[in-house]
């Protein structure tokens, strides 16, 4: 089984997926954790290209394709062997993050994304993606609580809410696949509507 954590800054992945590796390990499932970008030790060069200040200004399309180049070594490397030894894979963030930063963030047509996706990614697709979601203030709160903030976290909330309205969107077109997480609720609520996500996987 292949599953997705994705939602805007400070929604509390970490600690969402803390809970997922514990539901897991609890019911003995075998399972490996990784994230985007990022997973391989070159693809986590190529997050430090795009998360670190650069001398120039970093070009949409050029960030469009490090993150599909960093994904495409995440696929090969880690994510198919993973399936194909029936490790079920948990990635904190993948390709729902491309089209709700660089589509609805730097509002990069999702045609173009969508044909990177076919390429690097053919018919690889989670099957469950949690989408931890809050209104962006909350989150943006939290996150600048941390010490130095990346790229990307140096956007203004409008840039977030733009993130977080494609996540919306995709969550509403395919439903099934799409589980929303309330990370306004207590931290016990949301591990239990974590479990209560997994559980059906878990009895598959
Ligand atoms: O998941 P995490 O918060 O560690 O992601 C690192 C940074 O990369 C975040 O600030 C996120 O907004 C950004 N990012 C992005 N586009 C993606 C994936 C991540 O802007 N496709």
């Amino acid at each position: 089984v292949f599953i997705t954590l994705e939602g805007t800054e400070g929604v509390g992945k970490s600690t969402a997926l803390g809970f997922m590796q514990q539901y897991l390990q609890g019911h003995h499932v075998p399972f490996i954790s990784t994230r985007e970008p990022g997973g391989t030790p070159l693809a986590e060069q190529i997050r430090h290209l795009l998360l670190n200040k650069s001398q120039e200004p970093v070009a949409v399309n050029a960030e469009l394709l490090l993150l599909f180049a960093a994904r495409a070594q995440h696929i090969e490397q880690v994510i198919k062997p993973a399936l194909a030894a029936k490790k079920w894979v948990l990635c904190d963030r993948f390709t729902d993050a491309t089209y709700a930063y660089q589509g609805g963030g730097r509002g990069v047509d999702n045609q173009k994304i969508a044909l990177l996706e076919q390429l690097v990614q053919a018919d690889l697709r989670p099957q469950l993606t949690l989408w931890l979601d809050a209104p962006v203030e909350v989150g943006l709160a939290r996150a600048a609580k941390r010490q130095q903030l990346d790229r990307f976290e140096q956007e203004k909330a409008s840039f977030f809410d733009k993130v977080r309205a494609i996540y919306r969107q995709r969550a509403q077109a395919e439903p099934q696949r799409f589980r929303r997480i309330d990370a306004t609720a207590s931290i016990e609520d949301v591990q239990a509507q974590i479990q209560q996500a997994l559980a059906h996987w878990v009895a598959v």
